[in-house]
């Protein structure tokens, strides 16, 4: 079975208004997840307008990442207070959590993301962290959400930096489910993975204009956004499990496991991911266009102020076993880094990923 996409999709200037009656159609109960204060007006807006619909809406705050934690606590609070749907608002972690809560309890889920920092709104796929924000495993629930509102006055008020990030998650479909995936002898797969191609190549284009340019009646915003929350997670729905990651995501997963005192977010991580990955194309697979598109990535990747080595992450590898833990992680049993078509030691990426770190000090 495979889940393509959300049931309903409100998108547009003024989504929310628009999902409301579709919204009270399905829950008389439901419970209102996010995290940040930085969208407590937001999300006190949305409470207000539940509550004018009549509903019977309760709220819930998450205190770190999707964490068990957080998802034991709030499952018990949705059995207590008998709700029966949750509204997930907010960035990737919220829309996750929100999502595999309503799949365990088999209730429905309604996301609202407010950034277009993943494509977490979309998908049928939660990733678990610990609270400290390591990556654990991510899971496969049965469906994508029942209703996504992708209102695009709520993502004008997050700040650039989400929609950076949601540039270097989505141009890694590009590079993971090319490399992975461009031998299976599915249409519906190969079609996913001309989908990612002009997807990267509208990025490139219109990547820029959006971060940089006004948010309003500009169309490389929406249309980026759009790129960003939406494309990217029908990507993966058409496409399926091996058109979604590689090893670019693997090695964000492993650089998860070094705890740093500032956070950074998962698209920022991604697109270093998807630097050192093209530099194991080149080493084991002979990828001769690998410094080509380098090249190309760092380009877009700078103008749109991204971190482009794992020091400018805020790790030195070379310090605490660090490097040692990365290789190890993104080589452990099960990662996704296993779906390249060549294989990866942990040695390999010992040597890619301290080339890469000292020919970027020098520079
Ligand atoms: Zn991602």
């Amino acid at each position: 079975m495979q889940s393509i996409s959300p049931e309903t999709i409100f998108r547009g200037k003024d989504a929310w208004l628009g999902a409301l009656p579709e919204i009270k159609k399905l829950t008389q109960r439901p419970l209102l997840l996010g995290r940040s204060l930085s969208t407590v007006n937001l999300r006190n807006n949305i409470l207000r307008d539940l509550k004018n619909q009549n509903l019977n809406v309760d709220t819930a705050t998450l205190q770190f990442d999707c964490c068990n934690e957080d998802i034991s606590r709030v499952k018990n609070l949705i059995l207590k207070n008998k709700h029966d749907s949750i509204i997930a608002v907010g960035g990737g972690k919220v829309l996750d959590s929100g999502k595999y809560i309503a799949d365990c309890l088999n209730i429905p889920c309604i996301t609202v993301p407010l950034s277009a920092s993943t494509c977490a709104g979309w998908t049928a796929l939660s990733n678990i962290y610990t609270k400290n924000g390591q990556f654990i495993k991510d899971v496969t629930l049965r469906s994508c959400p029942k209703v996504l509102v992708y209102d695009h006055k709520f993502i004008q008020t997050a700040p650039s930096r989400t929609l950076a990030s949601g540039i270097a998650d989505a141009l890694a479909k590009w590079y993971e489910s090319s490399i992975t995936s461009s031998e299976v002898n599915d249409g519906l797969v190969q079609q996913a993975i001309q989908i990612s191609r002009v997807l990267r190549d509208q990025l490139l284009i219109d990547g820029e204009k959006a971060f940089m340019g006004e948010v309003e009646n500009n169309p490389s915003w929406s249309n980026t956004i759009e790129a960003c929350g939406l494309t990217a997670g029908l990507i993966g729905g058409i496409g399926g499990e091996r058109c979604r990651t590689a090893a670019a995501h693997a090695i964000h997963n492993a650089i998860t496991q070094i705890i740093t005192p500032n956070k950074f977010l998962h698209g920022e991580i991604v697109g270093v991911g998807i630097l050192l990955q093209l530099r194991l194309e080149k080493m084991k697979n002979n990828n001769k266009l690998a410094d080509q598109s380098i090249k190309q990535l760092l380009e877009i990747m700078r103008k749109l102020n991204l971190p482009t080595t794992i020091a400018e992450l805020g790790i030195n590898v070379f310090e605490n076993q660090n490097l040692n833990k990365i290789a190890e992680f993104s080589c452990r049993e099960n990662s996704d880094i296993h779906f390249l078509p060549f294989e990866i030691t942990k040695q390999d990426m010992v040597d890619v990923i301290s080339n890469f770190e000292q020919q970027k000090i020098r520079v």
